[in-house]
């Protein structure tokens, strides 16, 4: 399989050149050339395979010769090692619960799929490889966590001092082992821009062989497609009315289920649920895609004001509007009726849901006065724990904490402390 760019479809690179330069030159993003419908073998079986079988089947689909079965079944055993457990809700309305992972988001998917991946494909390489990442909390703790201890490969997180959670802190920096954090005494853009312009940086280059665990990387798209299948083999009874509701930011995890329902799974429509960061839901009323400066809200994993996978969508969708539109609903929702929400879900059902959920949740209930038949499943993409402020805000109580999170406040902290100064960063990562 080879992979082409947004930008340029005749330029074609194989799976390895795709993961480790993440994005081409001409800044594009990479696409498989091909999206294959699963065979009749596959929908024989499929209600009695397991998670990690449906995972390799489509895997094997969106990758083929790039890596051997073996090889691959033993990424995906080791990456897909939780379930994506479905919740009733509410008639007609399920969520695909996500967070069953070591850093509770959904992200561990991506992050742990790219580890294993990215440690085969450079497995016969000397050079070893550095990744360097900025974070404002969640993806660096799925970063850390999926590759740790990955041979062959050292991760170098930044963070911005005093505006992660304490428990966000505590994943990034208590590792240890092939797991460097570098806590930068500014904002989350500081950190950004430092790593951008490490990428740009020959010294840096000459002396590491840098890449990067940036969301658009395909190798983190590829396994957020598997639990799409996982949903439906979970509510089959339903088929012909499943309709998938995705909070989204950057849009990564709606273009894997778009993905999916390219090879094959029968998904009748999707919904993008925003906060107010409504990019999309505007684009997809008036035809005019306007990026805009993201604001701040409490579900601010989705604070995107320019979704990088948008770009995706459009080529899944022939860079046509109105078919884009008549796939695709979407609504937006500010922080009042996100934490309305949150405390209205746990009244009713008894069940704490994230803001990210609560978001979805909204969306949900318009689509379903409209389309009261269909079955909506929205996508549970953290767990509450990860949001003890807002929850306890919209509720007046606190969410559990899991006990493996829970265990991370008594591990001790280990980061080196830096000034907001590119200077300073890379002085540091010279000598080390
Ligand atoms: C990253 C994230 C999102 C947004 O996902 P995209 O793929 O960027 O659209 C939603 N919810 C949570 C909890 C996240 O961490």
């Amino acid at each position: 399989m080879k992979f082409y760019s947004t930008n340029d479809t005749s330029l074609r690179v194989n799976l390895k050149e795709a993961v480790i330069n993440s994005l081409p030159k001409d800044r594009g993003l990479y696409m498989p050339e091909e999206i294959k419908l699963l065979g009749e073998g596959f929908w024989q079986d499929f209600e009695n395979m397991s998670f990690q079988e449906i995972a390799f089947e489509v895997s094997q689909k969106l990758i083929a010769e790039a890596v051997p079965p073996e090889e691959l079944r033993d990424i995906v055993e080791q990456a897909v090692n939780f379930d994506a457990p479905v919740h009733n809700l509410d008639k007609h309305l399920h969520i695909l619960e996500l967070f069953h992972g070591p850093t509770l988001a959904f992200k561990d998917f991506g992050a742990r799929f790219m580890a294993k991946l990215m440690a085969f494909l450079t497995q016969s390489d000397e050079e070893p490889l550095t990744i360097l990442v900025a974070t404002s909390g969640d993806t660096g703790g799925a970063v850390a966590s999926g590759f740790y201890k990955a041979p062959g490969i050292q991760v170098m997180i930044l963070y911005p001092s005093g505006r992660v959670s304490p428990l966000q802190e505590k994943q990034l920096t208590t590792l240890g082992a092939n797991i460097k954090a570098f806590e930068i005494e500014g904002a989350f853009d500081d950190c950004q821009a430092m790593v951008k312009q490490a990428f740009l940086d020959e010294d840096l280059n000459h002396r590491f062989r840098l890449t990067s665990a940036n969301s658009i990387n395909i190798a983190r798209l590829i396994p957020q497609s598997f639990y799409y299948f996982r949903a439906y083999q979970q509510l089959i009874k339903k088929k012909g009315k499943l309709v998938f509701c995705v909070p989204s930011g950057n849009f990564g995890n709606l273009t894997a289920g778009l993905i999916a329902q390219k090879m094959g799974l029968p998904i009748k429509k999707f919904i993008a649920a925003t906060n107010k960061n409504d990019v999309v839901p505007r684009y997809l009323e008036s035809g005019q895609f306007q990026p805009r400066e993201s604001v701040a809200t409490v579900s601010n994993a989705m604070d995107v004001g320019n979704p990088s996978n948008f770009v995706r969508m459009g080529d899944l969708f022939g860079n046509d509007w109105v078919n884009m539109k008549n796939q695709l609903k979407a609504y937006a929702f500010d922080d009042e009726q996100t934490l309305r929400t949150i405390d209205e879900v746990k009244q009713k059902f008894g069940y704490t849901i994230d803001p990210h959920g609560a978001v979805a949740y909204l969306a949900a209930k318009k689509y379903l006065l409209e389309n009261p038949d269909d079955e909506v499943v929205i996508l549970g993409t953290a767990h509450p724990a990860k949001f003890p402020e807002a929850v306890k805000k919209a509720s007046g109580t606190s969410p559990q904490i899991p006990a493996r999170l829970a265990q991370l406040t008594d591990l001790k902290k280990e980061s080196i402390l830096l000034p907001a100064d590119y200077q300073a960063f890379k002085d540091k990562l010279m000598s080390l």
